[in-house]
């Protein structure tokens, strides 16, 4: 098959043969249809994430149809069409047991713990765990940011959220998991303070209903002060969904008294632990929470409202490109990530 293959950390990656993936006992083999692009993907290829082997496949978020089907799979057969969350569970640990899955004590991601989606097939384990059907009249391209962004904006906000009508939530970062969570908490009667340096993306978070937004790069050590005047003195919710130790202190300092703070941008290692205000958690009694992707048995209410076009995470897509294309794309990650989501598409020609 051909694949975005690379052989050293930072160094740019190469489309190439490689060998087909094999199915394991009880997992499948997905023929990719379209696999997002995500900075997760990015942080990987930099070499932030300790559990990846060179060469190396990345890609995590996808949506594709079923190929293979592994020995001791009940519920999956070839011909499916499936996404799935960046979390494979192994469906047998004590965190499985209690139903979070998405913090499973062995579980495996494609794309990290082994090779990824950027391809035009990817092996995922434990099929009857971990694939989510997608519903006819929804695309690949669109299902794809359901299995990471989409999937784990919907958790941070409603799961470990909790947003309720008419609060406010402060979104710090506007990518494609913070344009997600702008669009989830409007859809749930919040309003949402979209924070960014960029401009095209606080346009898109205003498209998708943010009351207000918040140019960052005006506030260089944090724009928590901007927000806690739009809000009246805080936001009951914020999020990091960037994932820096200035967002990170930001969305902390924009809380209200016993607001919540939800950690979903990734904080590499490398980058050294964040300073969190601590005086300020206890003296507000703040809530610091993190938000890990979503298990697949917690995906209806989600689907339910894709279904029903209170959520439309098609319009999160901005740009479709082909295989060749994508190692470029993965390299501007870090840099000039542009605004909105850009979906690969394995078919796609150049
Ligand atoms: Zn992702
Ligand atoms: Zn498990």
């Amino acid at each position: 098959m051909r694949a975005v293959v690379f052989e050293e950390f930072g160094q740019e990656a190469r489309v190439r043969e490689v060998p087909d993936p094999a199915t394991s006992a009880g997992g499948v083999v997905v023929r990719v249809e379209a696999t997002g692009l995500c900075r997760s993907d990015w942080h990987g290829w930099m070499g932030h994430d300790p559990g990846i082997t060179l060469p190396h496949v990345p890609g995590h978020e996808l949506a594709g149809v079923v190929e293979e089907v592994g020995s001791g799979v009940d519920n999956w057969r070839a011909g499916d069409r499936v996404t799935v969350p960046f979390v494979c569970a192994c469906g047998r640990c004590d965190a499985c047991a209690a139903g979070a899955q998405q913090v499973c004590e062995v579980q495996t991601q494609p794309g990290f713990t082994h090779w990824g989606s950027f391809a035009e097939y990817v092996a995922l384990d434990q099929a009857d765990v971990n694939l989510v059907a997608v519903p006819d009249g929804l695309s690949s391209a669109t299902a794809a940011g359901l299995g990471c962004r989409f999937a784990t904006a919907f958790r941070a906000v409603v799961g470990q959220g909790r947003v309720a009508p008419g609060e406010w939530v402060a979104v710090h970062g506007c990518g494609g998991v913070g344009l997600s969570a702008v669009m989830i908490a409007v859809a749930c009667g919040a309003q949402v303070v979209a924070v960014d340096v960029s401009r095209q993306a606080l346009e898109l978070a205003r498209a998708f209903g943010a009351t207000a937004c918040v140019d960052a790069s005006e506030h260089p050590a944090g724009a928590d002060e901007a927000v806690r005047e739009l809000t009246g003195g805080g936001a009951h919710l914020s999020l990091d969904a960037l994932g820096s130790p200035v967002t990170c202190a930001a969305s902390v300092r924009s809380l209200r008294w016993q607001g919540r703070h939800v950690q979903v941008g990734l904080l590499p290692p490398a980058a050294g632990d964040p300073v969190v205000p601590m005086a300020r958690v206890i003296g507000l009694e703040l809530e610091i929470l993190g938000s890990h992707g979503m298990a697949a048995h917690a995906y209806p209410p989600m689907m339910d409202m894709v279904r029903s076009g209170a959520l439309r995470p098609d319009l999160l897509v901005t740009s479709t490109i082909g295989l060749d294309a994508a190692p470029a794309a993965l390299a501007a990650m870090g840099t000039a990530p542009g605004a909105g989501v850009t979906v690969i598409e394995p078919a796609k020609e150049a």
